[in-house]
């Protein structure tokens, strides 16, 4: 079977494949919502992950009602600093750490440990690949807790 996150789909497959225009798919990418593989001659392809997560955008926008802007707001409400995990040291120095409207892999100034990083294949940016909400996926990471004392 093929690995899913192989990036083998030229964009007009890619938008064809999770039912969205080549116009939107490409608004997607110009704003950071999805993030294509670049080969070294500078062609963009998409994989079977990437289609599931442009179908969860497609989702939050079709039946939730955001808009574009909404769904970098959403993205850029995870706590990516507990997730990846970072220090408190790199938080602060992270744009992410702060940012109301854009998701980590977007903004300008990342923290130590984020700066190298190829974030299409972080934990961070493949959340939507699952397409839960949001606290379905806090629930997955910080696991209640059942002996807690009242
Ligand atoms: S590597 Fe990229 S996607 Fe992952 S936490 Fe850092 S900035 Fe976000």
């Amino acid at each position: 079977m093929q690995d899913p996150t192989k990036p083998v789909y030229p964009l007009r497959v890619a938008a064809e494949l999770s039912r969205t225009s080549v116009y939107a798919l490409r608004q997607y990418v110009d704003l950071g919502l999805v993030i294509p593989y670049r080969t070294p001659t500078n062609r963009y392809l998409y994989s079977q992950t990437d289609v599931q997560r442009i179908l969860c955008i497609r989702k939050h926008l079709d039946e939730f009602g955001l808009n574009l802007a909404g769904m970098s707001t959403l993205f850029a409400q995870v706590p990516c600093w507990l997730i990846k995990p970072c220090s408190e040291a790199d938080a602060s120095q992270c744009d992410a750490y702060t940012s109301l409207n854009k998701p980590c892999w977007q903004v300008t100034t990342k923290g130590p440990a984020c700066q190298q990083e190829n974030c299409r294949t972080c934990p961070v940016y493949r959340l939507p690949e699952q397409c839960q909400d949001l606290k379905g996926l806090f629930r997955t990471f910080f696991p209640h807790n059942q002996e807690t004392e009242p």
